[in-house]
């Protein structure tokens, strides 16, 4: 088992949720207020309080107001409330700090993304309308932060050179055995309060073999990152969309302009970074709104020199069941979930999505390739679907 090495030093974010509190925490970042998350409350089941990740959590919440529960089992007890409105909004301003399962330390390959999924969290206190996640996690939506840090890292060793996923792709074979750690949830979003990530990173950085760490975030607290000993092994992919996507249904994340300013921030130390446009929607004007969108990481990383980008490219989809969760949660979204005006496509596991009609892929396709092409010589597209 690893040590748990000596936890990150809090830093400072004043920002719109935590404003009249900062006096609380020390720290950095005077001239720029990232976005973050404030739990009301912290649950502490009994066996994460045997990691020393739970009494950094305490404390670093604590300090920002939340109220701290230790509970004296390891279920979290109901968090349903009176209507599924209720229970969204229980789970959404809760944060349990718990174990991981044995069962989410045994990886799985996570295609087209990477070799391997590992979960430092589950579960995201944003508020996506398309959330990727409805309907694939069961029960309320709390997130569930794993104390147990250094028995996942220690898990990640036994797979290297094993992937089935980027190792065996000619393309990206260079990447090394690919390490996803944002399948279940976006971990920047509760980093503040963690400090798993900046460690994790550090695990990378000191991981002597060809290992990347990716993950994916709509998030923009990244200054603690800038001075870690990266080594170059992880990718931050930064998700982003057309504007009006972003400010209708993204709530509760980072503004566009602070992700993409993030993603600079990150590339200038020396991070290999992405851009994970999804979902990609054909709304009104789409076209315009992708080109502004791609001008603006133009006029960010256009001075950062080298740099290394990816893009990944993920068209809106939802399934039955997405879907009802979707509106139990967010009941007078706009957002088009018609099965008219789809596609229904099944999956190899048996179960069925709704994409968009192939003429409209096509579209959406062909504007990707040649405006990234046009705006963003230097990226490298890895995927599309
Ligand atoms: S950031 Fe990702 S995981 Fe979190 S609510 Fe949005 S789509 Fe869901």
């Amino acid at each position: 088992m690893l040590s748990q090495s000596a936890p990150v030093a809090p830093h400072r974010y004043p920002d719109a949720d935590v404003r009249g509190r900062t006096a609380a925490l020390e720290g950095i970042v005077p001239e720029h207020a990232p976005k973050l998350w404030m739990p009301r409350r912290v649950l502490i089941t009994p066996s994460a309080r045997a990691w020393p990740l739970a009494a950094t959590v305490a404390e670093r919440a604590a300090a920002l107001g939340a109220e701290i529960h230790e509970l004296r089992s390891d279920r979290l007890g109901t968090l349903r409330g009176e209507s599924e409105r209720d229970t969204y909004v229980r789970s959404k301003t809760t944060l349990a700090v718990v174990v991981s399962p044995p069962s989410q330390r045994t990886l799985q390959p996570i295609p087209p993304s990477a070799d391997w999924q590992f979960h430092l969290a589950r579960a995201c206190p944003a508020h996506c309308q398309y959330c990727y996640l409805a309907g694939s996690l069961p029960g309320p939506p709390v997130t569930r932060l794993y104390a147990n840090l250094p028995e996942i890292l220690d898990g990640l060793r036994g797979y290297v050179g094993r992937g089935t996923v980027t190792s065996l792709s000619v393309d990206r074979k260079d990447e090394g055995t690919t390490f996803e750690a944002s399948c279940y949830t976006d971990p920047l979003a509760i980093e503040h309060l963690s400090g798993a990530l900046a460690e994790t990173i550090a695990f990378f950085g000191h991981w002597d073999d060809a290992v990347q760490l990716r993950w994916t975030t709509k998030f923009d607290a990244v200054a603690p990152f800038v001075e870690l000993d990266h080594r170059r092994r992880t990718r931050v992919r930064f998700s982003v969309n057309a504007r009006p996507i972003t400010q209708r249904f993204e709530g509760g994340t980072a503004a566009l302009n602070d992700r993409v300013s993030a993603l600079g921030t990150l590339a200038r130390a020396g991070y290999p970074v992405g851009l994970t446009i999804a979902p990609i929607m054909p709304l009104a004007d789409w076209r315009t709104h992708y080109d502004d969108l791609l001008a603006l990481v133009e006029e960010q990383t256009r001075d950062i020199e080298p740099i290394d980008l990816s893009v990944e490219l993920i068209t809106h989809r939802f399934t039955p069941g997405s879907k009802d969760v979707l509106l139990g949660w967010y009941p007078a979204t706009k957002l088009e979930m018609d099965e008219a005006a789809r596609t229904l496509k099944r999956t190899k596991f048996g179960s069925t999505k709704y994409v968009y009609r192939k003429d409209v892929m096509r579209e959406l396709r062909t504007f990707f390739e040649e405006r990234i092409t046009a705006r963003l010589p230097r990226a490298r597209i890895l995927y599309w679907t």
